[in-house]
């Protein structure tokens, strides 16, 4: 936590009831944002819940339908970023689009350099525009030759560059949309180093992350946004990250983000869906016995190269086991391909959205439709209909946050493409759904909806196995957790484990 701000000050910047429709479709409805000099204030919300299009709002990209804007008291309304940057309001884009072959100078000034009076025929000043951009990064405690080629210097300068260009010298407001996703730990503290030292000069910094940790190693204030309604303003200190997220996702989580979630009961003595006896394959994975009945939640815990993809893949058919067997619901069976896996009433979803699952060209409701298709074969071809049907349940069931059923997934946030991902294998309505980390890389809300979704599958009787390396959400949602090491299932552990204790199996002698 950072030093208490001093609170008392009244905001440099206002917006009050401010509204935008992209068309006819709300992205923001009666929003507000207070930002006070000297503070560092977290925008949070989920995917989709109109950060971006407020900040655009903000710094004159788009003009709000409705509303109003106060810098220092006065009414603004900029119409371009341009003269938001000359009123004082600086943005640094999540992209940052800097030039490696030019000079650190002229990164900083491109498009907008300093020109001599009209004796020298409004020549560039280049002797100023050095000057200028060494002051701006002076300010940011940067102390480089601008003369340079940008290309010459690291990623964590080379962003300090473009806050520098990003910052005019009388700026009051500074705005960041997720600058330290590229960003490795120690280039996320210089730049933190960097924000705290702005906010000492009476800066009013405006900050989007993801990384609940980042909110809360800087920001002295928080606004939430859901939906494009504004949930809430908060001083950091006031707000718990648990409540922080029942904010962003509008349920009360937080029985269920720490410690154990509520299980599905299940019925002990029902017979698996899947069960395999000492299945394995030479040089991948030792002989493994796995069973899971419906409605159970089976964690696969392990380090990354354990195993556990490996016998993901050997359930579903994309390997063949050298030794063992499988049955589903006690009939025995062998899998030469995931298509018989599919016909058995299995499902995978696997590991790699971006090689394995999406395909980013084509539409979120033709991925959607992509398994349940290929399961009823090229005779019996979903019509369009059937598909813009299927689709928007989905989108409604799972939360998908988009446009339309038509926009191609690869437009979607990986939380997005992740629920997609998921409705397709839904879609073909399977009594087992093997997960392979559907929670990776996505944001914060949208993992805990993921995890209320397969534990909503579990109550409906679907027999889920869950891989994650979050060891915090397996031990959360699972009724057993089958630990995995150096390819071999070395325990299992039952639901109400802690963290430390697959850990313990995972590091135990064998
Ligand atoms: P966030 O940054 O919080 O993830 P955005 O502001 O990008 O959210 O998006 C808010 C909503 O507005 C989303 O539903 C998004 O699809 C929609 N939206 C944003 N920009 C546009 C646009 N240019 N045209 C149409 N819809 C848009
Ligand atoms: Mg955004």
């Amino acid at each position: 936590m950072t030093e208490a701000p001093a609170f008392s000050q009244a905001p440099v910047l206002s917006l009050t009831g401010i509204h935008k429709q992209f068309n006819g479709v709300p992205a923001l409805r009666d929003v507000a944002l207070a930002l006070r000099p000297g503070e560092i204030h977290a925008l949070m919300g989920q995917n989709g819940a109109g950060k971006s299009t407020l900040i655009k709002v903000l710094t004159g990209v788009y003009t709000a339908d409705s509303g109003e804007m106060r810098l220092a008291g006065r009414a603004i309304r900029p119409a371009s970023p341009l003269e938001a940057q000359r009123l004082g309001i600086s943005t640094v884009y999540q992209e940052v689009n800097l030039c490696p072959n030019l000079s650190v100078a002229e990164n900083i000034f491109s498009g907008r350099y300093p020109r001599c009076g009209p004796a020298q025929g409004f020549r560039i000043d280049w002797a100023k525009a050095r000057r200028d951009a060494r002051a701006l990064l002076a300010r940011l405690e940067v102390d480089i030759d601008v003369t340079q080629l940008l290309s010459s210097y690291s990623v964590a300068v080379q962003q300090m560059v473009a806050i520098a260009r990003a910052l005019g010298l009388s700026s009051t407001v500074l705005i960041l949309d997720e600058p330290t996703s590229s960003l490795d730990d120690d280039e996320v503290k210089s730049l933190f180093a960097v924000l705290r030292r702005l906010r000492g000069e009476g800066l009013a910094i405006l900050f989007v992350t993801h990384f609940l940790n980042q909110v809360y190693a800087v920001s002295d204030r928080i606004t939430v946004l859901r939906n494009g309604g504004w949930v809430g303003e908060w001083a950091a200190a006031d707000l718990p990250p648990q409540a922080l997220i029942s904010a962003m996702v509008g349920r009360e989580l937080a029985a269920q983000a720490t410690g154990h979630a509520q299980l599905p009961v299940i019925d002990e003595a029902a017979r698996p869906v899947l069960e395999a006896q000492a299945i394995g394959q030479a040089g991948q994975l030792q002989p493994v016995d796995l069973r899971v009945r419906p409605g159970e939640v089976v964690g696969l815990a392990g380090l990354l190269g354990s195993g556990r993809t490996e016998l993901a893949r050997l359930l579903f058919g994309l390997a063949a086991p050298d030794c063992g067997s499988l049955s589903v619901d006690g009939v025995a069976v062998t899998f030469a391909n995931p298509a018989d896996a599919v016909r058995h009433g299995l499902a995978l979803c696997p590991e790699e959205r971006k090689t394995d699952g999406i395909v980013a060209e084509l539409s979120l409701r033709e991925n959607i439709a992509l398994a349940l298709q290929a399961r009823r074969g090229v005779r019996n071809t979903l019509s369009r209909a059937e598909q813009t049907a299927l689709a928007e349940r989905f989108v409604k069931a799972l939360g998908i946050k988009t446009a339309s059923v038509d926009t191609p997934i690869g437009l979607l946030s990986g939380g997005n493409q992740q629920k997609a991902l998921l409705a397709r294998w839904l879609a073909t309505e399977p009594r087992l759904l093997i997960l392979d980390e559907p929670t990776r890389g996505i944001d914060v809300a949208a993992k805990q909806e993921i995890m209320d979704e397969i534990l909503r599958l579990a109550r409906g009787g679907m027999a889920v196995l869950f891989i994650s390396s979050e060891m915090n959400e397996v031990v959360r949602i699972s009724h057993r957790i089958a630990v995995l090491r150096e390819r071999r299932k070395v325990g299992e552990l039952p639901a109400g484990s802690d963290e430390d204790a697959v850990y313990e199996l995972i590091a135990a002698e064998s």
